[in-house]
């Protein structure tokens, strides 16, 4: 299977700007923000899309939740939006499985 562009930036062949990284997960800034604050919360696991999610991944789906609170009081923000694009029509462009952390927004 080809790298995706996020396992790339993992193994750092591709540079990106990183806000955290754990053994499950990495955190970046989107190369495009959307938002003031714009992170991608990516696993190092390369599963394409959220419709490719066994149950034994659910405990890394839980951790992604457990790492948006660390983002959260890390940055300093009282409330963020999680999104995961999901498969072409749900516009996801890049086929590894990350969730968008938005944050940022006036209140
Ligand atoms: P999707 O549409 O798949 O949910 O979101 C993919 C996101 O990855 C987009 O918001 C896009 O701006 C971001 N992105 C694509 N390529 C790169 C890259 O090389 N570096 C970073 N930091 N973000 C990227």
């Amino acid at each position: 299977m080809e790298k995706s562009i996020f396992t790339k930036i993992m193994d750092k062949e591709i540079p990106a700007r990183f806000e955290y990284e754990d053994e499950h997960v990495i955190v970046i800034h989107d190369i495009a923000p959307k938002a003031p604050i714009h992170l991608l919360i990516i696993p190092r696991k390369p599963i394409p899309t959220l419709m490719d999610v066994q149950e034994e991944d659910l405990p890394l789906i839980g951790h992604i939740h457990r790492v948006a609170q660390k983002l959260a009081e890390k940055l300093n923000v009282k409330g963020f939006r999680l999104i995961n694009n999901c498969g072409k029509e749900g516009g996801q462009e890049v086929f590894h499985i990350h969730y968008h952390f938005l944050a940022g927004f006036q209140e």
